[in-house]
């Protein structure tokens, strides 16, 4: 079984009816990137950069954001790097960043509407991430939006970051995909503007079950609800990968429910062609890819 799993490392990965599922990897550090090289990824489809914010007194520097991204980008060549920009903010507390404490914090300042309002901090992690940009594949993802004006906004400091690096002489990629997590519920009913400003979603499914249920994500599966497979999550999902189908805009999954087994045939129907999950979800989720098949529909 192991010699079998090994075999699909650098396999693509085709259901039993003939359907194409990319599988990549969830990681929080540059060593994730050798581990998910070993265990077969076909790409990093989501890097959370956040956690170089956790655990220390200062924010890293725009020098060791540069050097540690280069590294992972080497490592994984021309295979895709989605580097999700700092995600900070109710369950992911960094002390220099959040003074005030809050009194929602799942409702309050976190994702790109810290990275906003820490503009310098945004600034460094943005310039930081155009460097290294030249070393391989690069894609950039924002998490939390949920308005136009978001992107609008993040876009023109992406410009301003650029301006500034050509005045300095310094280099990076003009091919570098954009993206947003779609997490927040209310994206469901402007996914067609949103479309027009970036290059691709994904869907984070931890928060945007939390969101839609108004149930904390940690108690997803104790309660008697179970967050993932709720129709109502089930429903959402389907609409905003076939939304984005009619778009023509590519759509992935990365949250949790990415490496459930027992929604293949569901992620299979909706015509899901990529998946982002953990490292040690990777090979035996692509094991169960190759038995799998589209569920038949109701
Ligand atoms: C998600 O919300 O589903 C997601 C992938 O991001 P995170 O778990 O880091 O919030
Ligand atoms: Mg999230």
């Amino acid at each position: 079984k192991r010699k079998a799993l090994h075999d699909l490392k650098n396999k693509q990965c085709i259901s039993k009816d003939g359907k194409i599922m990319q599988v990549f990897a969830n990681i929080a550090d540059e060593t994730g990137a050798e581990v998910a090289l070993e265990n077969g990824a076909d790409g990093i489809g989501l890097f959370r950069s956040e956690f170089l914010y956790m655990n220390r007194n200062a924010a890293p520097s725009e020098e060791e954001q540069f050097l540690l991204y280069r590294e992972v980008l080497e490592k994984m060549k021309e295979k895709e790097v989605v580097v999700r920009v700092f995600d900070i903010g109710a369950d992911k507390e960094v002390p220099y960043l959040l003074q005030e404490k809050e009194k929602n914090p799942a409702l309050g300042i976190r994702g790109i509407r810290l990275c906003l309002r820490e503009r310098a901090l945004f600034k460094a992690q943005i310039r930081a991430l155009l460097r290294a940009s030249l070393y391989g594949n690069l894609s950039i993802l924002l998490p939390m939006i949920s308005s136009i004006e978001e992107v609008l906004e993040t876009k023109k400091i992406i410009e301003q970051c650029k301006e500034e690096l050509m005045q300095e002489g310094q280099a990076y990629s003009e091919k570098i995909s954009l993206g947003i997590m779609v997490e927040v519920p209310a994206l469901l009913f402007i996914l067609e503007d949103i479309a027009k400003e970036v290059d691709f979603f994904s869907i984070g499914s931890n928060d945007l079950s939390q969101y839609l249920m108004a149930m904390d994500r940690e108690n997803g599966t104790n309660g008697e609800v179970h967050l993932a497979h709720h129709p109502a999550v089930l429903k959402a999902i389907r609409k905003i990968v076939e939304k984005s189908h009619k778009i023509g805009i590519p759509i992935g999954i990365c949250g949790e429910m990415a490496a459930d087994s027992s929604l293949l045939p569901f992620f299979l129907s909706i015509g899901v062609t990529k998946l982002s999950v953990n490292v040690p979800s990777i090979l035996p989720l692509k094991g169960r890819i190759l038995e799998s098949e589209s569920q038949k529909e109701e």
